[in-house]
């Protein structure tokens, strides 16, 4: 990897016990540059045995590392989070290289991603307890916060970095050790965080990193009693299936789904502001994140207007390679994705949508799609009921308040929704009508460490970042003293 200023993060084994190891079958998993089609890597393809012997390296470094004091720990993170900073620059790259995002979006991300180690350092230490008032004289009552143990930490390739950190740096930060099992479609910037985190000075066993296709890694996540929780970041029907193999050995989950956002604009919205969020929310990561607008609600008295403005911003983005300059739609993930999101478009326009953008120059390669804006977009059109994952903007138009939360609410998924007003009691109202488990009022952008982020419905269960996020690693023991 030439293209790095520190070739050492780049690394193709996976990491067990402290130890770089390839698989044991010498099998390999290619990693595919999306911009150029072209392998930039290869990766171990591990299975059961490397798994279980990951899962053993983690439960060995368990007891010291959830001896450590909480500042002990916070200091290890703080450490890595510098790392991960002054090295934004290659991280940055990497993940583009992987993932196919602009530059400046992979920095961004490594910079969000970073931010959650920094926010769970400070957490470590605000580790608390509590105490109960006794029911009789002779008792006392106190609550212990207990790290969990070993976690399962299974991510998806849309934010390659961040949905470790995000899992990682509370589980850490609580006194568990983990197993990371990154998506095979993006599993070097996985791999560049445990080399850092080795620099940071986290001792061996804490975090281990295992790669290859997803079948015999989950199963064994799945099956290992030595796992007591996993943490799942991908699709619904993934999160289902391990919900279902985590049952036998009643293991703690969290799972952070797909969704199917929302994005409303009323009559009485600042429409530069509610372009702009449409903008942020649709087309970053070119439309393939889980929180992005995916059915954008438009009252039918500014429709017109809305979608013209967004039009003429969509005609001027840029597609190409996420390392060249000025690019802001880079290429899609595989070809599976370009197939997924042109099913979405073609079913729309046979049942009577439009694109109203003007066709975009697109650079080589099987994985570049145009960014499009679609008019009469309705609810029985695909796009209306599954995530498309792509820069596609569908535009539909509606009457009534009420006809819009009927609309928005009409879903099984429940991560973001957003809306745009100008009025105080719409505000409340609609905000509150939302069955969604993150609402952004005349804003596109919801995601920060300091903000529970997570869905309800078949959105998934639990929270990442903010307070909340640690105690997913935290088990409650009460502790009765009598004979006082
Ligand atoms: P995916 O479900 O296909 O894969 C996610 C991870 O699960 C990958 O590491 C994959 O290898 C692994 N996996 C697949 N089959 C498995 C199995 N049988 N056992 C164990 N692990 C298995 O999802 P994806 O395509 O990588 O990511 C896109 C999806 O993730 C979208 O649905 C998106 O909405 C969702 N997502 C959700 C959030 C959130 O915070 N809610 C964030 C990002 C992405």
């Amino acid at each position: 990897m030439s293209e790095l200023k520190d070739k050492m993060l780049f690394r193709e084994q996976g990491l067990i016990g402290g130890h770089w190891r390839s698989a044991a079958s010498g099998k390999v998993v290619e990693v595919i540059n999306p911009a150029t089609g072209k392998v930039m890597g290869m990766v171990p393809d591990m299975g059961g045995d490397e798994t279980r012997a990951a899962i053993e390296a983690a439960n060995d470094a368990f007891p010291a590392w959830k001896q450590k004091t909480h500042g002990e720990r916070a200091a290890l993170l703080e450490t890595w989070f510098a790392l991960m900073i002054e090295h934004v620059e290659d991280l940055g790259l990497l993940l583009t290289l992987e993932q196919g995002k602009p530059l400046e979006e992979a920095k961004g991300e490594i910079r969000y991603g970073a931010s959650f180690v920094k926010w769970f350092a400070e957490e470590a230490r605000r580790i608390g307890g509590h105490t109960i008032p006794s029911p009789t004289p002779d008792r006392r009552i106190v609550v212990l916060k207990e790290p969990v143990g070993v976690c399962g930490i299974i991510t998806p390739w849309n934010f390659p970095n961040a949905m470790i950190t995000r899992k990682v740096a509370p589980a850490l930060a609580a006194g568990c050790t983990v197993v990371i099992k990154p998506s095979e479609f993006t599993p070097f910037s996985a791999l560049a965080l445990g080399v850092l985190a080795e620099r940071a000075g986290i001792p061996a066993g804490v975090i281990n990193i295992v790669t290859g296709m997803p079948a015999e890694i989950g199963n064994e996540i799945m099956a290992n009693e030595t796992v007591r929780k996993i943490s799942f970041t991908g699709s619904t029907r993934v999160g289902s299936l391990l919900m279902r193999g985590a049952a036998d050995s009643v293991k703690r989950l969290s799972l952070e789904l797909g969704g199917n956002a929302p994005f409303i604009v009323f009559e009485d919205a600042d429409l530069d502001l509610a372009v702009e969020g449409a903008i942020v929310s649709k087309f970053r990561n070119g439309g393939q994140t889980c929180v992005c607008a995916n059915r954008i609600l438009v009252q039918a008295s500014v429709y017109d207007d809305f979608a013209a403005r967004l039009a003429a911003r969509v005609n001027a983005m840029k597609v190409g390679p996420g390392t060249q300059a000025g690019v802001t739609i880079g290429p899609m993930i595989n070809e599976a994705a370009i197939a997924k999101i042109n099913r979405h478009v073609e079913d729309a326009l046979a049942k009577g949508a439009e694109i109203i953008t003007t066709p975009h120059l697109l650079p080589d390669g099987a994985q570049y799609t145009a960014p499009v804006v679609l008019t009469g977009a309705t609810t029985g059109m695909q796009l209306a009921v599954e995530e498309t994952f792509g820069p596609v903007a569908p535009l539909f138009r509606f009457e009534t308040e009420e006809e819009a939360l009927a609309i928005a609410n009409g879903t099984p998924f429940g991560l973001a929704a957003y809306f745009y007003t100008e009025s105080l009691k719409r505000s409340w109202r609609v905000a509150e009508a939302l069955e969604f488990g993150m609402v952004g009022l005349n804003t596109g952008a919801i995601s920060t460490e300091v903000a529970p982020f997570g869905g309800v419905k078949q959105s998934g269960l639990g929270r990442e970042g903010a307070q909340a996020g640690i105690e997913e690693y935290l088990e409650l023991k009460s502790f009765h003293i009598g004979g006082l």
